[in-house]
C-alpha cells in the first residue's frame, strides 16, 4: 500500500445536511395563493406578492407558524420567545424579487435532536437550527441537465410555498445514517401532520461532505470545532430522495478519498447530484455567507412566539407510539416498530385491534399486508381507499367465516391484484367455509370408505388420522376447519 493509500484510510467521512422540507399549508406563506399547483397550468397560481411586483406586501401565513413550532417541539429545539425575517439577497431566475424571505439571526428552532436506528442501534443527530423561508420556483431545464441542456423554463406556482430548513450538526460518519435519518425525519413530520411525502419535491437536501483526519475524533465520537471547520467540503444540492442521498453521498465519499489518494486537495465547492448519471458536476465555488448582505425583512415584524409555543400541542410521535403498542398490545418489539412504521398503518392497526384480538390484528398489518404490499412495491398510501376491505376481510376470519390461509393466499391477493372485494372472492371462489352439517357428513363419509386408515388408528398409528384429514378436506373443498375436522374425526372414531 503507498504512504497515501494509507493516508487516506485513516480519514473520516464527516457529513451535514440542509434539509428543505415544504410545510403542507393550503396556501403560501406570504399570500394567498394555492400552494396545490399538481394540476395547474405553469405560472397561474401566482400573484403581485409570489412574483415580486413591485410594492407588493408579505403576511405571514399562520398555519406555517404553527406548523414550524410542531416541528420544534418534535425535536425537541428551544423556541425563542421572539422570531424575525430577514432577506438573503441573490440573483437567480428562479427568485423573481432577486431576494429570499428567510430567517437568519433568530431562527424559530433552534439547538435541536432527532432520534433514529441504524443497523438495530439507536443514533442521535444534532439539529443545529431550522427556519422558516420561501420556496423559490422551479427551473425546468430543456433538452439536458443544467449543465447540457438548451434553454430553460421557468414556473413560480412554487415560488412562496412554505419551506422549513432543518440544518443538522455534521455528526452522520456514512451515507447510510443519512438515509436513515431522512427516512425517521419524514416518518416524524407525518405524524405531525405538516408534510406531505407524496408530494412531488416535498423533500430537497443538500448534503455536506468532508473527510477529517482519524485522529481528530475524541473517544466520544465527536470532533472538535476547528477540525470541522478546517476540513475542506463540498455542498451537494439537489438531492430529492433518502435513496438520493445515500447514493450522491456514497459517490462524493469514493470521489473525496480518490483525490486525496492521488495527492490532490478536496476543492471547497458546490456540486451538483446528477440522478440519471449517478453522479455529482462541479456547479461553482462555495459562495459565503458575507455574499448575500443579509439584513432585517423590514416588511414583516418581528413574531412573538411565546403564545404559540405555549397553545400548541403536538400528537404522539412514532417513538412514543412504538412503546404504547408494546404494552398496550403486548407485541414485540420488532411488530411494533413494524406496526408504527408510519402513521397511516399504526392507524389502520389500531383501527383493528380495538374490535378484534390485537394479535389477530397484528398478524394482519405487520405480516400479510404489509408483506404482500411490499412484494408489489407498494405503500399502504396506495390502497387507502381499500383499508374497508381489509377490515373487513379480518372480519370474516376473526368470526371464522373463512380459514386464514386462504384469506391470505387467496382472498388478500386477489383483491390487490384485482381489484375484488372480500366477498366476492369468497363467493366466486367458494371459500366460505363448509357448515357443521356437511363436514359432518364428510367424517362419517372418511371413516366408513377407509377401514385400513381406521384401523390403523385404533392400532396407534398417528398418521392415519392426518390421511382421513386429508380426505375430508379434500371432499370439502379446502373449506373446512383443519382443527375442526381433525376434533370432529376423533370424536366420530373415539365414539
Ligand atoms: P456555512 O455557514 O458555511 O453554510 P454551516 O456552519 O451553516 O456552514 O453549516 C452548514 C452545513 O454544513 C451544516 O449542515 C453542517 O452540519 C455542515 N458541516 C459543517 N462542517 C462540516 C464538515 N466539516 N463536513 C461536513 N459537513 C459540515
Ligand atoms: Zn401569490
Ligand atoms: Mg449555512
Amino acid at each position: 500500500m503507498t504512504a497515501q493509500a494509507a493516508r487516506s484510510e485513516e480519514l473520516v467521512t464527516v457529513i451535514g445536511l440542509e434539509v428543505h422540507v415544504q410545510l403542507e399549508t393550503d396556501t403560501k406563506i406570504f399570500c394567498g395563493c394555492s400552494t396545490d399547483a399538481s394540476d395547474a397550468e405553469p405560472n397561474t397560481r401566482t400573484c403581485p406578492v409570489c412574483l415580486g411586483l413591485p410594492g407588493a406586501l408579505p403576511v405571514l401565513n399562520e398555519g406555517a407558524v404553527e406548523a414550524a413550532v410542531k416541528i420544534g417541539k418534535a425535536i425537541d429545539a428551544d423556541i425563542p420567545e421572539e422570531t424575525a425575517f430577514h432577506r438573503k439577497n441573490y440573483y437567480y431566475p428562479d427568485l423573481p424579487r432577486n431576494f429570499q424571505i428567510t430567517q437568519y439571526d433568530a431562527p424559530i428552532c433552534q439547538d435541536g435532536e432527532l432520534t433514529f436506528s441504524e443497523s438495530g442501534e439507536r443514533r442521535t443527530v444534532g439539529i443545529r437550527r431550522a427556519h422558516l423561508e420561501e420556496d423559490p420556483g422551479s427551473l425546468q431545464h430543456q433538452g439536458g441537465s443544467i449543465d447540457t441542456a438548451e434553454y430553460t423554463l421557468i414556473n413560480y406556482n412554487r415560488a412562496g410555498t412554505p419551506l422549513m430548513e432543518i440544518v443538522t450538526r455534521p455528526d452522520f460518519r456514512g451515507a447510510d445514517e443519512v438515509r436513515s435519518f431522512l427516512a425517521k425525519l419524514e416518518e416524524v413530520l407525518e405524524y405531525l401532520g405538516v408534510f406531505d411525502s407524496t408530494r412531488d419535491g416535498s423533500l430537497r437536501v443538500d448534503a455536506n461532505l468532508s473527510l477529517v483526519p482519524g485522529e481528530e475524533v475524541g473517544d466520544d465520537g465527536d470532533i472538535d470545532e476547528s477540525a470541522l471547520d478546517a476540513a475542506n467540503r463540498t455542498e451537494v444540492k439537489n438531492i430529492t430522495s433518502h435513496k438520493g442521498a445515500e447514493k450522491a453521498l456514497a459517490y462524493e465519499e469514493t470521489r473525496q478519498k480518490n483525490a486525496v489518494q492521488r495527492g490532490r486537495e478536496v476543492e471547497q465547492e458546490t456540486r451538483h447530484w446528477d440522478e440519471s448519471r449517478g453522479i455529482t458536476v462541479s456547479m461553482r465555488s462555495k459562495e459565503e455567507e458575507k455574499d448575500y448582505r443579509y439584513f432585517r425583512e423590514a416588511d414583516l415584524p418581528p413574531l412573538q412566539v411565546a403564545d404559540w409555543k405555549e397553545q400548541i400541542d403536538i400528537p404522539e410521535l412514532p417513538d412514543a407510539r412504538r412503546e404504547r403498542f408494546r404494552d398496550e398490545y403486548d407485541l414485540s418489539g420488532e411488530a411494533a416498530s413494524k406496526l408504527t412504521s408510519t402513521k397511516q398503518v399504526a392507524d389502520f392497526y389500531e383501527d383493528l385491534a380495538g374490535e378484534f384480538d390485537p394479535d389477530l390484528a397484528a398478524t394482519w398489518v405487520a405480516d400479510n399486508l404489509l408483506g404482500e404490499l411490499n412484494y408489489r412495491d407498494i405503500e399502504i398510501t396506495d390502497v387507502e381507499s381499500r383499508l374497508d376491505e381489509v377490515h373487513r376481510l379480518v372480519e370474516l376470519v376473526a368470526e371464522d367465516e373463512i380459514t386464514a390461509k386462504n384469506a391470505r393466499e387467496t382472498v388478500l391477493r386477489r383483491m390487490l391484484d384485482d381489484g375484488t372485494d372480500p366477498d366476492s372472492v369468497v363467493e366466486e371462489e367458494g371459500l366460505g367455509k363448509t357448515g357443521e352439517g356437511e363436514v359432518q357428513q364428510a367424517v362419517e363419509a372418511a371413516v366408513a370408505d377407509n377401514p385400513d386408515a381406521v384401523e390403523d388408528y385404533y392400532d396407534g398409528d398417528d398418521g392415519a388420522i392426518n390421511f382421513l384429514v386429508g380426505q375430508v378436506m379434500q371432499e370439502t373443498g379446502g373449506s373446512a376447519d383443519p382443527g375442526t375436522v381433525n376434533e370432529l374425526l376423533r370424536a366420530e372414531l373415539d365414539d
